[in-house]
């Protein structure tokens, strides 16, 4: 079938992006035979593009990249100067991106990830909007598509759950913005794991596949056999991209950063082999079942 790209996170490898850290990660991915690998744009000041760029044309691999806002960046925050340095780190990603030969940039873009103490206020909301709709505007110009991934309550007050994402969207208006699901953080808020699938339509972009414990896939509780046979049926096209974290690759501020506390796997390579094995089968599965058949659990 071979409809969906499929990716890897780049920090499964950790998320130092030396070029030695990248080529490594680069190489890996591409050896194990995976379509693209997502580039997370922690501090694109400091990537090499060129490095980026030389690596992934040496290995054929292709690119996505990502961001989640932090709390000195928050273009919900009622400080103009917090907000600049948003917006500033938003079009330095989209650049980054183009650099690289990227067509998406997508993450935590409208927000702080992180836990927040009061409800999202109107203004921030429209200050977000605003701010997204130059960014999406210059990833536009370079033929990037935005991706917002809506996460769980404790990581943003604004978007928890693909409706709240969608009439964001709609409120924002851009051409080229999807929406991002993550699996993870919508296992933890919505009714049913179809749900954001079957709301979102064609305006599905981009999804993080994500165990329910951010683990290993197929070692959790989330229903890979009910969402993929809900994908094929509703003929998403779009990159499928594995996202898993362990302790094991992490330095302790990632770790705070993401809330891995553990180590859910030791072995990127291993975990990364068999992450695509696991995604490849369960879509060949879901396409080898007539689209008329009852999904699992559909009668709830
Ligand atoms: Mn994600």
């Amino acid at each position: 079938m071979a409809q969906n790209r499929i990716g890897i996170h780049a920090g499964v490898w950790g998320f130092d992006w030396s070029p030695a850290s990248a080529e490594r990660a680069i190489s890996s991915a591409a050896s194990l035979g995976y379509d693209l690998i997502e580039i997370p744009a922690i501090d694109p000041g400091r990537h090499s593009a060129v490095d980026t760029r030389a690596s992934l044309r040496r290995h054929g691999l292709e690119s996505t990249v990502s961001l989640a806002l932090t709390t000195a960046d928050d273009i919900t925050s009622a400080d103009g100067s917090i907000v600049a340095r948003g917006e500033r780190r938003l079009l330095d990603a989209v650049r980054f991106a183009a650099d690289i030969g990227s067509r998406f940039v997508g993450g935590v873009v409208y927000s702080a990830m992180g836990r927040y103490s009061a409800p999202a206020s109107a203004e921030g909301r429209d200050g977000s909007l605003a701010v997204l709709r130059r960014v999406a505007v210059a990833a536009a110009a370079d033929g990037i598509t935005l991706g917002v991934e809506y996460v769980n309550r404790y990581e943003s007050n604004l978007l928890n759950t693909a409706r709240q994402t969608l009439e964001f969207l709609d409120e924002l208006d851009a051409p080229n913005a999807v929406l991002h699901l993550d699996t993870f953080h919508a296992h933890v808020e919505e009714a049913d794991i179809t749900d954001p699938v079957m709301l979102a339509g064609d305006r599905l972009g981009y999804i993080h596949a994500s165990e329910s414990h951010r683990g290993p896939l197929g070692t959790g509780s989330l229903d890979w056999p009910r969402l993929t046979r809900t994908l094929v049926a509703e003929g998403y096209r779009g990159d499928i991209t594995v996202e898993t974290f362990s302790s094991a690759m992490l330095t302790d501020d990632e770790t705070a950063d993401i809330g891995v506390w553990r180590r859910l796997w030791d072995d990127p390579d291993r975990l990364a082999a068999h992450s695509l094995d696991y995604l490849r089968r369960q879509l060949h599965e879901a396409s080898v079942v007539p689209t008329s058949a009852p999904l699992a659990g559909s009668d709830h």
